[in-house]
């Protein structure tokens, strides 16, 4: 059997969800999905930025976005940009990067949705509106930490970027929102001056993707120059030692699931709590439809495997 650190969410999430995704390929997606598909495939091209672009058009094509307010089109431009100018971003931090390849271990094989750098390094890139504690605890103990460590059974470094709130269709943070000065269109972020905080009024808050004229490097530099990007993008080290008990329940606990996973029932009871993680489940049209729905009955939103 294939187990996936995402399989593994998914089951842990909602069983029906699991169930559904091993039989029915949703043509819903939600904008978060859209960037991380967007962030990965850009991860490792030629050309990261345009890659980022490129690939987040060939999913808009392909299925149907989770739209809140703004236009199906505005948010892909938004989605594109961003995707973009996150993976330049990481690029210049971790450098080359390539997929980590699918590894046999014992009872399954493992797909790793790790990055790894030319020297070795492996890296789970985890999106985050924001970071604290909290966010950062519930990252490190999410089956996409332990159970690549467990399954690679080598040390990886989570590094997390801040995209910051979704509101109104759009991610709040300065990988996407600036200010222009009205006279001279400098960019800024954050004071440099410690003594004074705040802009007046005349600055103009622009959104990147409003503003094709300032290129990539330009935004990024501008963001370096005003001390705001050291704290969008996080790196944590996370070792790997075999003896440490959470590894020997989670590596117990990936074999036994990898069996009964198998047994997944598509009419599981609901798990209300988990329709809205991560921008929303795909499946929420059958299982929140007023009336009795599976993705069978469903064909202009759900394709089968
Ligand atoms: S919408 Fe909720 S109950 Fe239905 S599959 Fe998704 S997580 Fe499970």
């Amino acid at each position: 059997m294939i187990l996936s650190a995402r399989m593994l969410d998914d089951w842990d999430r909602c069983e029906r969800r699991y169930a559904y995704t091993q039989n029915y390929v949703p043509k819903l997606i939600s904008p978060l999905g859209v960037l991380y598909a967007a962030l990965e495939s850009a991860l490792v091209a030629l050309d990261p930025e345009q890659e980022a672009k490129d690939s987040t058009m060939r999913i808009a094509a392909s299925q149907e976005l989770i739209l809140s307010e703004l236009t199906g089109f505005l948010t892909i431009r938004h989605i594109g940009y961003l995707a973009g100018i996150i993976a330049v971003a990481l690029r210049e931090r971790l450098g080359i990067l390539k997929s980590v390849q699918t590894l046999h271990n014992g009872s399954f094989e493992w797909e790793s949705a790790l990055f790894e750098t030319t020297s070795g390094a492996r890296h789970r890139i985890e999106l985050v509106s924001h970071l604290d504690d909290d966010r950062l605890r519930a990252c490190a103990h999410s089956w996409r930490v332990i159970g690549e460590l467990a399954a690679l059974q080598a040390p990886l470094t989570l590094t997390a970027v801040v995209i910051g709130a979704n509101r109104g269709g759009r991610r709040h943070s300065e990988w996407a929102k600036g200010l222009l000065h009205p006279s001279n269109s400098v960019l800024r972020f954050a004071r440099r001056n410690k003594a004074r905080t705040g802009f007046n009024d005349a600055w103009i808050p622009v959104w990147r993707e409003h503003r094709s004229e300032i290129s990539t490097e330009k935004w990024l530099a501008a963001m370096k120059q005003d001390g705001v990007l050291d704290g969008l993008i996080l790196s944590r080290e996370i070792p790997y030692k075999p003896e440490d008990n959470r590894m020997v329940t989670a590596k117990r606990e990936m074999a036994y699931l990898a069996g009964v996973m198998e047994g997944a029932h598509e009419n599981a009871p609901m798990r209300r709590s988990s329709c809205d993680d991560w921008g929303g489940c795909p499946f929420a049209r059958c299982c929140w439809s007023p009336t009795e729905a599976t993705p069978a009955d469903l064909p202009h939103l759900y394709s089968i495997q």
